[in-house]
């Protein structure tokens, strides 16, 4: 493809995706599909012939739009809110457009120096003060690898760099909740932690948020057995709840210990841009390593997840392999991010957070969180006061969870009429809602937050569950 073919193409692609925008709220929420419906109309073999952009644009209108999720639509309140602001789209296509590779400083010195300096106005932006070093990293999931890693090595004085685990005689031990999302499990079975030295630390019934005198229980326990305590990732906003682990309380009984705290703020650290909002990460300074993802309510487009650390040098000695063709002539001075974590090549993900902050500004972004927190709180008000529904969580943040019981509904039958209902509005495709489970028992998640979501959509989401939960005739 020659630069005039692609410009002409190009053209025409964002339009399509301007147009599909501005009319989001015309389609349902959820592709009406089911499994291999998209597949079944591709061809199974390789393209044989080439074709025309136009072409491809026209299978992309047809066949793989239809099939996606509209998770930019106003009514979608499944899962997390998964902005992908337009501005930061522009960055992301700049990002692509310069084809650029990060590998090292010199093989792009401006994806490095950008990145530097986009995630310390990030830093300063959430209130951090200057002691901590970020990164971009793809997800959160990967973040939560990576402080393990870090972790590891720190507790075992870089046992890496000669025996590895196999020479060492105490196990390692990580404290987290029931409540932690999976990375963070995973992140410690891909870290050589062992699924029995993983400790769910108690929670409060009522918030879930960590017990931290459980958690200096449980430290203690491993020490008097001859294990070693290497980290607790605190849930900074959970998944299913929003609970806030207490950090200040968490540092004060891991940090005389040297066990790392990582704070996984993934999907809640979008708050820390509100000032009004900081004290529920009391504590945050005395962490090792924060994460939290602008990909999600921030509105920066997938992927996009900022990690901030302490110490990076420690960081980098467990990261850093340094092959002679990667040597810098620069070494020691520019950064080289790929010793920041996992991957070599990284992409220009920077692009995306200086186009957002740049054109849409941190005030609108805020404005914007806000509106999404007093939508939350409005929500919860109306089904306190409607019958037979029950808020079953603190409304921390932007996640309502609640619960519809009809009189005398219980057990199993609770469950039953729970799935029921969700999964009637589901697949109605006029919104879409997640069920999670809560002591056992189904319960449904409203998270407020995409870009597009007013209260009017709040007012239709209740006439919705209204009708989906009344009895049928
Ligand atoms: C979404 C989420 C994750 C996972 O984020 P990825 O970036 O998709 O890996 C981890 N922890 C919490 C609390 C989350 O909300």
């Amino acid at each position: 493809m020659t630069p005039d073919e692609f410009r002409a193409a190009a053209h025409e692609l964002v339009d399509w995706i301007a147009d599909r925008r501005a009319d989001v709220e015309s389609r349902p929420v959820r592709p009406n599909v089911v499994p291999g419906e998209i597949s079944a109309q591709l061809p199974t073999t390789p393209p044989a012939v080439p074709v025309d952009a136009r072409e491809v644009l026209s299978d992309l209108d047809g066949i793989v739009a239809p099939g996606v999720t509209e998770v930019q639509h106003p009514m979608h309140f499944g899962w997390f809110p998964s902005n992908a602001s337009l501005s930061s789209v522009l960055g992301d296509f700049a990002s692509s457009g310069l084809g650029s590779l990060g590998i090292s400083w010199e093989s792009s010195p401006a994806l490095t120096e950008v990145e530097e300096v986009v995630v310390d106005w990030l830093r300063q932006l959430t209130g951090l003060d200057a002691g901590w070093h970020g990164v971009i990293q793809d997800t959160a999931s990967s973040a939560c690898l990576v402080a393990m890693l870090a972790a590891r090595e720190r507790a075992t004085d870089h046992l890496q760099t000669t025996t590895g685990l196999g020479g060492l005689d105490q196990p390692l031990c990580v404290y987290t909740t029931s409540e932690a999302h999976s990375s963070v499990r995973k992140a410690a079975l891909l870290a050589g932690f062992g699924a029995d030295f993983i400790r769910l630390i108690d929670v409060d019934p009522t918030t879930r948020d960590m017990r931290a005198d459980a958690l200096a229980a449980a430290i203690a326990a491993d020490r008097a057995a001859d294990r070693r305590p290497t980290i607790v990732v605190a849930s900074a906003g959970s998944t299913g709840t929003t609970a806030f682990d207490p950090i200040d309380e968490i540092v004060a009984v891991s940090a005389p210990q040297g066990v790392w705290v990582h704070v996984d703020a993934a999907m809640a650290g979008s708050a820390l841009v509100l000032p009004e909002m900081r004290h529920l990460f009391d504590g945050l300074e005395g962490a090792d390593s924060l994460s939290w993802n602008p990909h999600k309510w921030f509105g920066t487009i997938l992927d996009c997840s900022l990690m901030y650390l302490r110490d990076p040098d420690h960081l980098i000695r467990v990261m850093s392999t340094n092959p002679s063709y990667l040597r810098s002539t620069a070494g020691g001075e520019a950064t080289q991010y790929r010793d920041w974590g996992i991957p070599l090549g990284r992409r220009f993900r920077a692009l995306k957070l200086w186009y957002q902050l740049r054109i849409d500004g941190i005030e609108a972004i805020r404005t914007r969180l806000r509106r999404d927190l007093d939508n939350a709180q409005w929500l919860a008000e109306q089904f306190r006061l409607l019958p037979e529904w029950e808020v079953v969580a603190p409304v921390r943040l932007q996640t309502v969870c609640v619960r519809h019981r009809p009189d005398g509904l219980d057990g199993d039958d609770l469950d039953t009429h729970t799935l029921d209902w969700v999964r009637r509005v589901n697949t109605s495709g006029s919104a879409f809602l997640s069920p999670s489970m809560l002591d056992d028992r189904w319960m449904v998640r409203v998270s407020v937050g995409v870009e597009s979501t007013e209260r009017r959509h709040l007012e239709r989401l209740l006439e919705l569950l209204s009708t989906a939960t009344s009895p049928r005739s």
